[in-house]
């Protein structure tokens, strides 16, 4: 099975290889919703690396060091292409951040975290499924359980 390409793009950036169902999510982060640029959204397509992907599109946008460390919470192991006259210039696998910084929400209400102006801070504890721990209050975040800043 060979991997569903979605329409090229000349300019913009290309999200691959995201696990299925979670381009949405990812759209959400990038705030693609309101986005000017076009948009284009691909799920369940069939990838040899993953069997099923989802994929975003995006015209004229190129994303931020934040913006793909949030990604790389939500979708690790996707696969990011930027591409500048119809040629990809650059590809590249997301990885996990290793301290989440200001990225995710501390679920505990008395964390120092939600009660002063200090910046939440986690540390991974497992990989799969992902599980991080705040560095304030220890309090520990699954899969799906986290609140993006
Ligand atoms: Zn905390």
């Amino acid at each position: 099975m060979r991997d569903k390409k979605i329409n090229p793009i000349y300019d913009g950036t290309v999200i691959d290889h995201i696990p299925p169902t979670k381009s949405i999510q990812v759209a959400q982060i990038l705030g693609l919703i309101n986005h000017k640029s076009e948009v284009t959204i691909g799920m369940n397509l069939s990838s040899k690396k993953i069997k099923i992907k989802d994929a975003v599109k995006i015209e004229n946008r190129s994303l931020s060091g934040r913006e793909l460390n949030k990604i790389g919470i939500i979708a690790p192991n996707a696969t990011i292409n930027i591409i500048k006259h119809g040629k990809v210039i650059k590809k590249f696998k997301l990885k996990l951040p290793s301290n989440i910084e200001r990225i995710v929400k501390c679920k505990n209400p008395n964390c120092i975290t939600n009660n002063q102006d200090t910046h939440t801070l986690f540390h991974i504890t497992n990989k799969i499924p992902l599980v991080m721990k705040c560095h304030y209050c220890e309090r520990s975040l699954e899969n799906d359980e986290f609140d993006l800043v």
